[in-house]
């Protein structure tokens, strides 16, 4: 009567499902999917983006808040990093786990209920209900939520220390400093570098004789009333770097006028400027993170239905298969598009990763921006026979 556990799917709470972060090759940061291009599973998790964006946000946000600049300072005055670490670490974030964790299962349910509709239209006879409160699931989304917080504090840990090393601070005593290192919490080294450079060429803006590339004055490109970047080769937003997107446009004419008279912008300018620039890279790491998380765990739950159904007897294991759906806006990407062709036409067992350029994986998306989904479904012996 036992149906075995898979478990090749659940990593143990704490655990990651994560794919390793790879280059992207085919981003479309700049290019928003039509609803009507998109598949079921793509459309639960774009619906529930924003709402882990804002999530994850709140989470960096009150990372940051909830330092204390003094204790900050002081630690920085003492030359321990450690210390600065830890207080960046231990920083109480309150609900805002909570809040994450909650709309991933709201993203894994949502997936979920779409495979139940699809094995009960299909499977003849099935009459399978999802268990939301499946114990094996509950303690998955448990170790996937903490997991994924981890990650980002041990990033966050990681680019602060890099701040620290490598100087990339320019404050004259530990106050300023630690107004700086506060404002950075949240960002990834890269981001942190970014926001550094962008405060030396605000210090030396009046001597410039032009900024072409700002498009000072000039509008924010928006889809759907979200910002969008050009990416560059490597995936990251290149005009936010190269042209300073992320930037507040409404301190465009502060810029001009420092330009145009060669008087330097004041200090508090600057440190207004930076703080607005930090605040909506913030924002857009967020956004990042949801982009991918929001997908991952949709189809998480598309496959932990099937599991369910396989579980409870409700389908046969060995005559479901697996189909890895390349995203429309994805039918060019180097990474997913051959990857159907690198399957069995009728799909790969249920316990079977797929075959990928990157390697087999269980479930996308494997590449950040990817928006591949999964399609399973249970075949007759005579079909799966024939090949
Ligand atoms: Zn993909």
């Amino acid at each position: 009567m036992a149906h075995p556990i898979h478990r090749l799917f659940i990593p143990a709470p704490g655990q990651k499902l994560r794919q390793p972060q790879i280059a992207p090759e085919c981003v479309s940061v700049s290019k928003a999917s039509r609803r009507e291009d998109m598949t079921e599973a793509e459309k639960i998790a774009a619906k529930l983006e924003p709402k882990l964006a804002r999530a994850f946000f709140k989470l960096l946000a009150t990372m940051q808040e909830a330092v204390d600049l003094q204790a900050l300072a002081d630690a920085l005055a003492s030359g321990d990093i450690g210390k600065v670490l830890s207080l960046i670490v231990n920083a109480d974030t309150g609900m805002a786990d909570e809040e994450v964790e909650q709309i991933i299962q709201e993203a894994v349910w949502g997936g979920a209920a779409l495979a139940a509709s699809q094995i009960n239209a299909r499977v003849t006879g099935a009459y399978f209900a999802f268990d939301r409160l499946n114990p094996r699931l509950i303690s998955w989304l448990k170790g996937y939520s903490l997991s994924l917080i981890r990650q980002i504090t041990d990033e966050t840990k990681e680019s602060i220390r890099d701040k620290l090393i490598s100087g990339m601070t320019s404050g004259s005593n530990p106050v300023e400093v630690a107004r700086e290192i506060k404002g950075a919490i949240g960002l990834t080294t890269r981001q942190q570098k970014a926001v550094s450079n962008f405060r030396k060429e605000l210090q030396t803006f009046h001597e410039r004789k032009g900024a072409k590339a700002w498009n000072l004055g000039g509008k924010i490109d928006r889809v759907n009333g979200r910002q969008v970047f050009k990416p560059g080769a490597d995936g990251t937003p290149k005009d936010a770097v190269d042209e300073r997107r992320l930037r507040d446009f409404r301190f465009d004419g502060q810029l001009q006028r420092a330009m145009g008279t060669g008087k330097p912008l004041s200090k508090e300018q600057i440190d207004r400027m930076v703080a607005a620039y930090e605040r909506k890279y913030l924002r857009y790491r967020s956004e990042v993170i949801a982009r991918t998380e929001a997908l991952r765990t949709t189809n998480y739950g598309v496959q932990d239905a099937w599991r369910q159904a396989i579980e409870t007897g409700k389908v046969v294991e060995s005559q479901v298969r697996r189909m890895w759906i390349v995203a429309k806006d994805e039918r060019l990407c180097s990474v997913c598009a051959p990857i159907p062709g690198m399957n069995p036409k009728r799909g790969v067992p249920f316990g079977k990763p797929f075959s990928t350029p990157r390697g087999p994986a269980m479930v996308p998306p494997i590449h950040p921006n990817c928006r591949c989904t999964l399609f399973l479904r249970q075949w007759e012996p005579e079909q799966l026979a024939n090949g």
